[in-house]
């Protein structure tokens, strides 16, 4: 059985998502959307569980629930190695001034254009 390396998309916008979705399906990759951070942890325990892994993560930072850096945090912990892009707005600007957490990710802030996000992708995936 083949199995699927997926680039998670987390983002509590569905405009967002489908904006995201639509750039990346450009890589060949097989997309899977989470609404927010705890959403994205049960997606990521049901990849693990199936065999599947995550090639990437293109996260939000503020979403209801659980937000980005913490969802970032939990991932780490669940010794996930993928590359992170995290979407940056304004405000984000505080909780991620130093921020160790995100010392391995890449930040990218809203609003970005398609070659912007389709570059950073390429280049985390080797391709
Ligand atoms: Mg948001």
């Amino acid at each position: 059985m083949t199995k699927n390396n997926y680039i998670l998309i987390i983002d509590d916008s569905s405009v967002n998502r489908a904006f995201i979705d639509s750039v990346i399906r450009k890589t060949g990759y097989p997309t899977m959307h989470a609404t927010d951070g705890l959403d994205a942890l049960d997606k990521c325990v049901n990849i693990r569980d199936t065999g599947d892994s995550i090639a990437l993560c293109i996260v939000d930072i503020n979403m209801p629930r659980l937000d980005g850096l913490e969802f970032i945090r939990q991932f780490r912990k669940m010794n996930q190695p993928a590359p992170i892009v995290v979407l940056t707005g304004e405000d984000d600007e505080t909780a991620i001034q130093g921020n160790k957490l995100l010392d391995a990710s890449v930040l990218m802030c809203k609003p970005f254009s398609i070659s912007e996000l389709l570059f950073q992708v390429n280049n985390l995936l080797g391709l």
